[in-house]
């Protein structure tokens, strides 16, 4: 899960770049990286957030009319400040890249560009890989004008598997941007005057004060040149399947992705997993959502239920997303500074604590320690998502298959593990019915059903594992 922003004006970007990346800085805390291009590529990037990679005088110096910025969390690679993006590379013309997603063929596609292309990736970055296949299609058409881009573009499609929204800048030519033919990850694009930006999510256009024009859409690039016109193009030609976790953990509240608002769907995930809790007739006397993600949906459950809401966990601003941190022990470290429970509103009654997903388990059951020490007599919890069961292969690292708590456990088992009185997660319809409020749209669902949108098999499965056991053991 990445964060991207570009902006082809008539001023200097640099800042509102800046202030954009800081409105996608949910999506990734590793490293940050900023290009712009004056007369030169001036470039800025480092492990870090935003807030600290980037000072008054490195802004002052990324000067220029256009720019992409870029926030990470690690996909393939150990998250070294080397593999902070955006690229760039010198031929053809001179192209910077950024992209959000994953790259499944990385190891095959460096081979090939290396052996065959003559190519060198310096880094162990997958979006290198996608620069270096879209700029070796560039150059051998020869003249870059937009036919040229586009049919680079669709080669890109036939070469790089997996997930990948992205933004490029050809030098004296324009801004391009277009997301994988499944259309996993968010792409949008808005304008201000005469001024273009792309952006993962709508959150930072707002900010920037920006019009949101619309999605890209799946398999579709769109491209804007230096005199500001704009031309875009379907390339692809398979069905839009974008992430449906972008609705239920990964994207600002107030963001709208594909047509759906977040925060909508958050409440609708709460509505339909009451129809689960009804059921049950459980003697809960307060819900408490785990903050943030959770309070939209924990509204709406307390809403159709009957019972009060309550702020039980308060969260400590300044301690980073737990999901997204990449060492267990940071994870485990950083529940306790992360979340500090209200002991007066959790004392002697039944708690019903909602979460949006359970991974691991292990948060889960830090969660459920600290309200039983606050004085809880019963603790319920519920998840308003469905069991997590299959890995990731389009870019969140949500673990190897051995460590999901729910891949071959009974929901007793996990109780126990959890240390809850009863668990209930969100029905697979309820989630499809909640995201999509009953439009007749379909999402990767993968790692609920194990029904991936590209080919996946067995040895693509073992592959990512070993990676993600080798970044481990080296961080
Ligand atoms: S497998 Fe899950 S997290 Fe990954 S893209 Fe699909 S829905 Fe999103």
């Amino acid at each position: 899960m990445c964060g991207i922003l570009g902006i082809i004006g008539n001023y200097e970007v640099v800042g509102d770049i800046y202030r954009g990346l800081l409105s996608l800085q949910h999506r990734g805390q590793d490293s940050a990286g900023i290009i712009t291009y004056s007369d030169r590529f001036n470039i800025k990037k480092g492990n870090g957030l935003v807030s600290e990679i980037f000072k008054e005088k490195n802004l002052s110096y990324l000067k220029g009319n256009i720019g992409i910025g870029h926030v990470r969390y690690p996909t393939i690679g150990g998250g070294k400040a080397e593999d902070a993006q955006p690229f760039y590379v010198n031929i053809p013309s001179g192209i910077i890249m950024a992209h959000n997603g994953n790259v499944i063929n990385y190891t095959q596609l460096k081979k090939e560009l290396e052996e065959v292309n003559l190519r060198h990736l310096n880094s162990k970055s997958d979006v290198e890989a996608i620069l270096n296949v879209f700029a070796s299609k560039l150059e051998k058409r020869g003249k870059v004008n937009i036919d040229n881009i586009f049919a680079s573009v669709k080669e890109v499609y036939k070469k790089v598997e997996g997930s990948y929204s992205v933004i490029a800048y050809i030098r004296n030519k324009g801004l391009l941007a277009f997301r994988d033919p499944v259309g996993f990850k968010p792409l949008i694009y808005g304008k201000k005057d005469a001024n273009y930006a792309f952006a993962s999510e709508s959150v930072a256009l707002d900010t920037l004060g920006y019009k949101r024009i619309r999605d890209v859409k799946a398999g579709e690039a769109i491209f804007i040149d230096t005199n500001g016109k704009e031309y875009s193009k379907i390339l692809g030609n398979k069905k839009h399947r974008p992430c449906i976790f972008e609705w239920v953990y990964f994207a600002r509240p107030d963001s709208v992705i594909d047509g759906i608002s977040v925060y909508g769907a958050r409440l609708r995930l709460g509505k339909e997993l009451a129809k689960t809790v009804k059921k049950l007739r459980l003697p809960i006397d307060l819900i408490i959502p785990v903050p943030d993600t959770s309070r939209a949906a924990a509204i709406t459950l307390s809403e159709e239920l009957n019972i009060p809401y309550r702020e039980g966990l308060i969260k400590n601003r300044y301690i980073g997303r737990t999901f997204i941190m990449p060492q267990q022990a940071m994870r485990k470290m950083s529940i306790r500074l992360k979340l500090n429970p209200i002991e007066g509103e959790i004392k002697g009654k039944n708690i019903l604590i909602v979460d949006d997903s359970i991974v691991r388990g292990n948060t889960s059951r830090q969660i459920v320690q600290l309200i039983k020490e606050a004085g809880a007599k019963k603790i319920f919890f519920a998840s308003y998502s469905p069991p997590l069961r299959h890995p990731c292969v389009y870019g969140i690292d949500m673990q190897t298959r051995s460590e999901f708590i729910a891949k071959n456990k009974s929901i007793k088992d996990i109780e126990k593990e959890i240390g809850t009185d009863k668990l209930i997660y969100q029905s697979y319809e309820g989630l499809i019915k909640g995201v999509s409020g009953g439009e007749n749209m379909k999402f990767c669902t993968a790692c609920f059903d194990g029904k991936y949108p590209t080919p996946v098999d067995e040895k693509i499965l073992k592959k990512i594992e070993t990676e993600r056991k080798m970044d481990k053991e080296n961080e």
